[in-house]
């Protein structure tokens, strides 16, 4: 199954998705995604985007794809969250609020969608509280996975992107069918800037400083399912759907 067209999430503004979504049997899941940067989250995501329906709106994608962008094209807020992704610090809650404001059709999406990198910060998550309530789009779960730091560390070291598309391979775990080429676009993978080591270091202090309190603020609503994030990523996957079903 093709994934959700992403165009409106991914280019913001008036760019819109020219590829109907597709629609679920069911009700359409609206989920939050936390967990440690490699901890296999955005795999989940693409799985769960393939076979739930759910669009990926992935905020680290939309910093990500504005990297292809003429620089005169970016405009300043995007040029400065840039700027704060590269050296691998948080982008401001204004700028991230911002670009999710400009997107809130995305939340509307039939067939659902799947928040992935963003709330980061309580600020973030009550801002989208309030978003999702006045919008009348209730979340359906928060999945938090979780693994040990050194499993962590080496995901991280293997991992690619395909800078065209931003889809996400492993050089052990997800290889591509061709070496270091993307199979949705033919598009030649690089290790991702904000994965090199020095940036690695910096995003594990910000994600285990804020996601204490995001667990927390989900657990509180009753909302929060903890998934185990070892084992190949169709395990996991498993573990993720069978969980929210009993949730
Ligand atoms: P990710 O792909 O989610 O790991 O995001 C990559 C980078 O984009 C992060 O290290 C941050 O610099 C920035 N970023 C993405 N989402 C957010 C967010 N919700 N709040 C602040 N910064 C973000």
């Amino acid at each position: 199954m093709p994934a959700q067209d992403r165009t409106a999430w991914l280019k913001g503004g008036m760019a819109h998705c020219t590829t109907p979504p597709r629609i679920p049997l069911g009700q359409p899941w609206r989920l939050v995604l936390l967990g440690a940067p490699g901890v296999g989250k955005g795999t989940q995501a693409e799985l769960l985007a393939e076979r739930v329906a759910c669009c990926h709106l992935s905020t680290g994608d939309i910093f990500r794809a504005a990297e292809s962008f003429d620089a005169q094209a970016r405009r300043p807020a995007l040029q400065s969250a840039f700027a704060c992704m590269q050296r691998g610090a948080l982008v401001p809650d204004e700028i991230v609020l911002a670009l999710l404001r400009e997107r809130i059709r995305c939340l509307h999406c039939p067939g659902g969608f799947l928040l992935d990198g963003f709330p980061r910060t309580t600020v973030q998550a009550e801002a989208l509280e309030e978003l999702l309530r006045h919008e009348a789009v209730p979340l359906t779960a928060v999945f938090n996975y979780y693994l040990p730091r050194e499993k962590i560390a080496a995901r991280i070291a293997g991992r690619r992107i395909c800078p065209q598309c931003q889809a996400h391979y492993h050089v052990q775990n997800q290889r591509p069918r061709k070496e270091g080429v993307c199979d949705h676009c033919g598009g030649g993978l690089v290790l991702r800037e904000d994965d090199r080591p020095e940036s690695v270091v910096v995003r594990m202090k910000a994600y285990e400083e804020s996601s204490w309190p995001l667990i927390e603020f989900y657990q509180k609503r009753g909302l929060l399912v903890n998934i185990d994030a070892d084992g190949p990523p169709e395990a996991v996957y498993r573990r993720s759907r069978m969980l929210a079903l009993h949730n």
